[in-house]
């Protein structure tokens, strides 16, 4: 099997004079290269430590993190590991320095020595990848939500990493922008090939995912695809997380007596489990 990332007994504690804080809880994690995982957990459960943990950022207290080989904890080969895992977080505005699209997008590159005609090559590549390119000599400050981080993205995306963790990408950003970012992922994940790791709070996010993880309290407490987790109703109840409202109304009703699968998240899908029960009625 093919690993892009390998967790390993980890374990991350914060530390300060009065108290420490254990945010993850001993996780063994393997991730697929050219896999889409998406991470579920409410606010507080370890997700963004997590995150940290995945590119170097943050060094496990406890266990390895292994990243295309590499150990995290090895300082000599600290840039090896950002080279291949990049990191997209919340903020839009943050993450964009340039002010003008293009030279926004060339500052990762730059950053790592690229010869300038590869820049411009990789530039245009990842502009077009997130369908941006033909902003490219816009003012980042004028585009919308959805915009700013499809420029973000393609900053990291003119990095050729392997692996993308984005750390609640869309929680800023309005339906359509939030609509856009998950296109431009599964975008890159199906056509360059790019391993997607994508923390969200959004159950409709995670639809089109591989595999879905969810966490809670430092400990993931369901893997699996996203019909297998979401499904169990019961469970994400339990640690306050919503479940899709499709899935929602299947458990509603068969708990009401229709002879119905609920192994659904889809709309479409959802349709035709209600138009069959109804008929067997
Ligand atoms: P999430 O991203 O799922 O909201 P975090 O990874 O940010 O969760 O936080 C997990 C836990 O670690 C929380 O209880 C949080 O309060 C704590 N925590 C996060 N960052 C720090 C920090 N810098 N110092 C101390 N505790 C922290
Ligand atoms: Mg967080």
């Amino acid at each position: 099997m093919d690993n892009i990332i390998e967790l390993k007994n980890v374990t991350y504690s914060y530390t300060d004079e009065e108290s420490v804080h254990t945010a993850v809880k001993n996780i063994s994690l393997e991730i697929k290269r050219g896999s889409f995982t998406v991470i579920l957990g409410h606010n507080g459960s370890g997700k963004s430590t997590l995150a940290k943990l995945l590119n170097g950022l943050n060094k496990p207290t406890e266990g390895d993190v292994i990243v295309d080989g590499i150990n995290t904890k090895n300082e000599d080969t600290e840039i090896e590991v950002k080279r291949r895992v990049g990191m997209v977080f919340q903020n839009p505005d943050n993450q964009l320095i340039a002010s003008i699209v293009e030279e926004d997008v060339a500052f990762g590159p730059e950053n790592l020595g690229i010869a300038p005609a590869e820049i411009r090559e990789r530039v245009d590549d990842a502009l077009k990848a997130v369908g941006m390119y033909e902003f490219r000599k816009s003012t980042p400050h004028r585009l919308s939500g959805g915009q700013k981080q499809r420029v973000a993205i393609a900053g990291i995306i003119a990095m050729t990493p392997e692996c993308l963790v984005l750390d609640e990408p869309t929680a800023m950003l309005d339906p359509k922008g939030r609509a856009e970012i998950i296109e431009t992922l599964i975008h890159l994940n199906r056509e360059k090939m790019i391993t997607v790791i994508l923390i969200t709070h959004y159950m409709e996010e995670a639809e089109n995912a591989d595999r879905v993880i969810i966490m809670n309290d430092g400990e993931i407490i369901d893997d699996g695809t996203p019909k297998s987790v979401f499904c169990n109703v019961k469970k994400l109840k339990e640690v306050g997380l919503d479940v899709p409202q499709t899935t929602e109304l299947l458990y509603a009703l068969k708990q009401n007596g229709f002879n119905i699968d609920t192994n659904i998240i889809s709309i479409d899908e959802t349709v035709n489990a209600i138009k069959s029960a109804l008929e067997e009625k």
